[in-house]
Parts: structure tokens; C-alpha cells; sequence
């Protein structure tokens, strides 16, 4: 098979750093304090603990905890908010490993929810499974690929079943359900650094909350020695007193190098929005009519980040679907199929994460991601890479189904 690759369209290209990154870096670099911590010297300065200070201020959120990615950010959420060992914790099945990696991670059990055609959590097995788990006292809510569900009615359902909500926004940061950003609907709102996410320093994560206990219990827990006063987004130094001697160390901080690259990239985050919606409009538009795709369906006074394109084609047999994955790859494009029995890259789903214990029946989602493609769009993408883009994946639909 030939797979020439055509460097113009590498849909895994990370975006460019802008050049106050790199200066930045090459400040802390040649200094040589890459560690976020200074025993002695003043850390007035610390990159990480101004990062978390001006994370807060974006998000809109009191605390900050700046950590080395965004899985070890959800499963320090999870243990900051006391989930025990064992326990339940609800989560929409459609997800990355990382989500149900962080539940497993703090000893407890994931309980997969249901997602529905439009990719988001199925609102109506929510209520079910919050039923038939009395116990369950967390929902971590993963907006995969950026989609998030009606927030209203999520808040309605967790007060109803005394669930807690942590937020899943490796993809949404910079998005708003109305007028609100998401990542302020939940009692802690996890994000990520990673080269693949919205903002980029390779590696990293940060967990953003309003509620102090939670707060001084992950920066323990993240890896502050006795050094947490020198955190900024902090509770006051008295909520530490009761929780230092008796909370673990887990050592997940970010260092000081990557706080740096990421700070200058803050203020770009509502342009990039708009340059992500461009590019998804101008791809989308030329999907749009084709027949037989299926599109999920967002809300139209939500505000996405869209970083990555979703479409299913419910009527195509896997020989058709194979043959779709030839012809796109032909062109250098390679289309993320969450349907494969091996799967490649980022699209592994419920039935690859065995080591669950008692893993929860989701025919549904099983169905509608056997089904399910999903593009990334990388955000320096010019207005003929979407053209050719759009144009070879219409071509290879259409001719997989001939
Ligand atoms: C990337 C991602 C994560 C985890 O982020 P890492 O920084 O790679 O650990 C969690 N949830 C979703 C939906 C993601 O896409």
C-alpha cells in the first residue's frame, strides 16, 4: 500500500510555539532554576505558581494547582475530593484512557455511562446508572473532543442524586456553555497541556477549583514539600496546617519550564478559538451534504473550541470502512476510526480497558462508535489545506460505498 506522506496535510502537526514561549524557556534555561521550588532563594517568581495564579484568573476559578499532565490532574482531583478506595465513580463511556486510568488510578471503580448519536453523555442513563449505584458520590464528566452536554440539566441531576461533579476539559478550555466557561460548573475542572490539547508544553495539567479544602489537599498531595507557601492560587496557610502531616506526597508537579512556555499562550487562547471555528466550519462545509454522514449535533448558544472534527457513517459496512481508511491514507490523511478491533493512536474505547472489574454494558455507545471517525484539525491550517481536505475525504466517502 502506498502511504506517501504529504507533510502539507499532517493533521498531527502541534501548533507553533509563539516566540514568547521560547524566549521564556530560554530565560529559565539559562538560569538554570527549572524546578518550581526554591528552598532558600525567593520564588516570587516561580513560573508554575504565576501560571496557576493566571489560570485562575482565566477560568474564573480561586485555586490553581499546576501538575505534569492532565491524567495525573483528574486522578489528583479525585483523591483531593476523598474518593475511596473502591468506590463507584461515574463517567460518560465515551472518553480517552486517561479518564478511566485516573478513577483506577485513585483505587477506585469506574461505572461507564452511556453516550448518545451526539457523542455526549446520555442524560437518560445518567439517571439510571445514578439509580442503580446509590453509592456513586462523584460524576467525572469527560467532554471528549470538546463536546459537552446541556450544563443545566447536568446540575439538575447531580443535586437530584448528591453527585459531585469533576470536569473533564482536556478539550474545552476557552469554551462557554451561555455565557459560562466550562470548568466552572464542577467542584474541581481538569485541563491539559499535552501537545495534542489547546495549549502546549508537551507535557502537563492543571486543576482549577473554588473549594479550599480540595485545593490545599492536591497542592499537598501534588508535590509541595513544606514549600506550599510559595504557591499562589492557594487557600490561607492555616487550611494546610490540619492536612500536612497526615496527606501523601505524590510528586506530580509541573516544573518551572513547562509554566513558562504555557504562560504566553493564555493570552492567545480566544484567538486560536477563532481560528479553530474557521477551520471547522470551512472542513465542515464541505462534508456537509454528503449522504449517509452523520454529524453530531452542538448547541447553537454554546461557544466550542473545535480542535478535532467528529462524523459517523452509520450505514457503512466495515469493508467499506476499510476501504475508506485506504484511500484517505493514499493521501496522506489519516482518519481516526473508533471502531477498530485493534485500536491505533488516541481512539481505544470501554471494551480495551479490561482491567476494569466489573465493566458496565454500554451497547449503545459500542454501536455508535463502531461507527464513529474523528478528525484532527491542526490549528495553523490554511484555507487550502481545509479545501483539500474537505475535498479528499468527500471523494474517499463516497467511492468506499460504490
Ligand atoms: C488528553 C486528554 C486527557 C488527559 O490528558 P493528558 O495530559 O494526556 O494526561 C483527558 N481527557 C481527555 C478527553 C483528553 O483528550
Amino acid at each position: 500500500m502506498s502511504t506517501k506522506k504529504n507533510p502539507a496535510i499532517d493533521l498531527a502537526r502541534p501548533p507553533c510555539l509563539p516566540d514568547a514561549s521560547i524566549d521564556a524557556a530560554l530565560r529559565i534555561l539559562k538560569s538554570g532554576y527549572l524546578f518550581r521550588y526554591g528552598e532558600t532563594s525567593d520564588t516570587t517568581l516561580s513560573d508554575a505558581a504565576l501560571l496557576e495564579q493566571e489560570f485562575s484568573t482565566f477560568i474564573g476559578s480561586k485555586y490553581c494547582v499546576a501538575v505534569n499532565s492532565g491524567g495525573s490532574a483528574l486522578f489528583l482531583a479525585l483523591k483531593a475530593a476523598g474518593v475511596k478506595s473502591g468506590e463507584p465513580v461515574l463517567l460518560n463511556a465515551f472518553t480517552l484512557a486517561p479518564v478511566p486510568g485516573a478513577i483506577h488510578h485513585a483505587g477506585a471503580e469506574p461505572v461507564l455511562v452511556e453516550t448518545n448519536q451526539d457523542c455526549i453523555v446520555d442524560l437518560a442513563d445518567l439517571e439510571r446508572k445514578a439509580k442503580e449505584y446509590p453509592n456513586a458520590r462523584f460524576l467525572l464528566l469527560s467532554y471528549m473532543r470538546g463536546l459537552f452536554p446541556n450544563m443545566e440539566h447536568i446540575h439538575e441531576l447531580c443535586n437530584q442524586y448528591s453527585l459531585t461533579l469533576i470536569e473533564d476539559c482536556a478539550h474545552t478550555l476557552g469554551a462557554r456553555w451561555r455565557t459560562k466557561p466550562l470548568g466552572s460548573f464542577g467542584k474541581a475542572a481538569c485541563f491539559s497541556a499535552q501537545s495534542f490539547k489547546h495549549i502546549n508544553a508537551g507535557e502537563g495539567g492543571l486543576l482549577a477549583t473554588n473549594d479550599e479544602d480540595l485545593a490545599a489537599a492536591a497542592i499537598l498531595m501534588s508535590g509541595s514539600y513544606m514549600l506550599y507557601g510559595q504557591h499562589k492560587a492557594r487557600p490561607s496557610l492555616e487550611k494546610f496546617e490540619a492536612l500536612r502531616f497526615n496527606t501523601p506526597n505524590y510528586s506530580l508537579r509541573m516544573s518551572d519550564l513547562s509554566a513558562a512556555i504555557l504562560r504566553p499562550q493564555l493570552a492567545l487562547v480566544n484567538n486560536w478559538k477563532t481560528q479553530w471555528q474557521h477551520i471547522y466550519t470551512q472542513v465542515l462545509a464541505q462534508l456537509k451534504h454528503i449522504p449517509g454522514v452523520k454529524f453530531a449535533q452542538r448547541f447553537s448558544d454554546a461557544d466550542y473550541v473545535p480542535s478535532s472534527l467528529q462524523f459517523s457513517l452509520p450505514s457503512y459496512e466495515v469493508n467499506e470502512i476499510e476501504r475508506l481508511l485506504v484511500l484517505t491514507s493514499q493521501q496522506g490523511i489519516h482518519l481516526k476510526w473508533f471502531g477498530a478491533d485493534n485500536p491505533k493512536g488516541f481512539t481505544s474505547r470501554p471494551e480495551h480497558w479490561s482491567y476494569m472489574q466489573n465493566p458496565t454494558q454500554i451497547p449503545q455507545t459500542e454501536k455508535i462508535l463502531s461507527r464513529l471517525f474523528d478528525l484532527r484539525l491542526p490549528l495553523n491550517f490554511t484555507d487550502q489545506e481545509c479545501y483539500f481536505l474537505g475535498s479528499v475525504l468527500k471523494q474517499a466517502i463516497i467511492e468506499a460505498k460504490a
